[in-house]
């Protein structure tokens, strides 16, 4: 059976729509989990999308499940407008991107919950993240190479384990907030969910790119990054300290 990508790709005579897509991740980055299953969108970034280029359009990191809001006005992404409360498909086939696919109402004037609360530290750093894998999948989407393998990945973790853990994949899954088996799982496959990696890349102060890219050795622990929440943090997060 021709997947969604490829009968896309037919309708649209686009042979690179892979860069459009987390298929350039797909080999270290499990599936499970990585998609939300509700359209989102920024009522800002449409706003300014129209204003400065005509149209929308939906970020591929607004796709993804653990990204709950814009990492450029770090605000929560709406995910129903208001007026009629419909939740929007994720291919509308007669509606302008941009605007309700049920009433026609204009998407950029939906006020997501919380729009004009400060969100956690976590959030944003998510969603910057996230971003940087968009765009990063797409220069590599062009050179496949560039991806780790689930042996590098394997390879990594184990490197982490032996360095931060003395070799012991308890305490290490201890140090950063996992299952005691998830290192075991992570070697063992060579992939791992991306709500596990982002709890690992914050708990050691690293960016996830770090594990994606065939980039050379891992650095070891923690190491400037771009605005993680807790780099320096050695014991699991409190979710419910950093929320409140
Ligand atoms: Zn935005
Ligand atoms: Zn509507």
């Amino acid at each position: 059976m021709a997947s969604a990508r490829a009968l896309l790709g037919e309708a649209t005579a686009r042979d690179d729509l892979a860069r459009l897509t987390a298929l350039p991740w797909r080999g270290v980055l499990s599936p499970s989990g990585l998609t939300a299953n509700v359209r989102r969108w920024c009522p800002h970034c449409y706003r300014q999308m129209r204003t400065r280029h005509g149209e929308c359009w939906d970020p591929l990191s607004w796709c993804l499940a653990p990204v709950t809001c814009c990492p450029v006005h770090a605000r929560a992404l709406a995910m129903h407008y208001p007026g009629c409360g419909v939740v929007q498909p994720w291919l509308p086939h007669d509606t302008v991107v941009g605007w309700c696919a049920e009433c026609g109402a204009d998407l950029a004037a939906a006020r997501p919950e919380a729009d004009r609360v400060p969100l956690p530290s976590r959030r944003i750093w998510t969603a910057r993240v996230c971003a940087d894998l968009c765009a990063a999948g797409e220069a590599v989407a062009r050179q496949p190479s560039r991806a780790a393998t689930p042996r590098d990945f394997s390879h990594a973790v184990r490197h982490l384990v032996d360095t931060l853990g003395d070799g012991n994949r308890s305490a290490f899954a201890r140090r950063i907030g996992v299952s005691v088996h998830s290192p075991s799982r992570w070697m063992a496959t060579g992939t791992v969910g991306i709500e596990s990696l982002l709890r690992l890349c914050m708990q050691l102060g690293l960016h996830p790119i770090q594990f994606l890219l065939r980039s050379g050795d891992l650095p070891v622990g923690p190491r400037e990054v771009r605005a993680p929440p807790r780099p320096r943090r050695r014991s699991p997060i409190d979710w419910d300290r950093i929320d409140a």
